[in-house]
């Protein structure tokens, strides 16, 4: 599964519009139904890029979707292979954290090293009410 995802992921970040960054990110988030959505990063000559992460569950909430398995995320300069992880943003992890419960994993690539996190780990101490 995870195999199948991180293509996803790569294919997504070939979506990427990035011009100003020239940093790609692509993501591939599974729901619990066996659903795959792709997401990229999309940037703009204001502020208000979205990250991939937020790109893939803004389609997937918009369709209907609700619970939600995983996501995997790969991200690097543009025209290179990942050389470190690229983990969600603090404003992604705290938008994830509104949709999925503790066995919920982010999932990063970096070559054949495959790292799945929790959101609590990624999101300690949350702001929730
Ligand atoms: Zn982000």
């Amino acid at each position: 599964m995870y195999k199948e995802d991180i293509e996803i992921a790569k294919k997504a970040r070939l979506f990427s519009w990035s011009p100003y960054s020239n940093f790609q990110v692509g993501t591939a988030l599974r729901t619990k139904s066996g659903k795959v959505y792709m997401g990229c990063n999309i940037e703009n000559c204001g502020i208000q890029a979205i990250c991939g992460e937020r790109t893939a569950f803004a389609k997937a909430l918009s369709e209907g979707e609700r619970e939600f398995e995983s996501i995997t995320v790969v991200g690097a300069p543009k025209g290179t292979e990942p050389t470190e992880e690229c983990l969600p943003c603090g404003y992604c992890r705290q938008f994830m954290n509104e949709f999925v419960d503790e066995n919920f994993k982010i999932i990063s690539v970096v070559g054949d090293e495959v790292k799945e996190y929790s959101i609590s780990e990624l999101l300690p101490h949350s702001f929730k009410f």
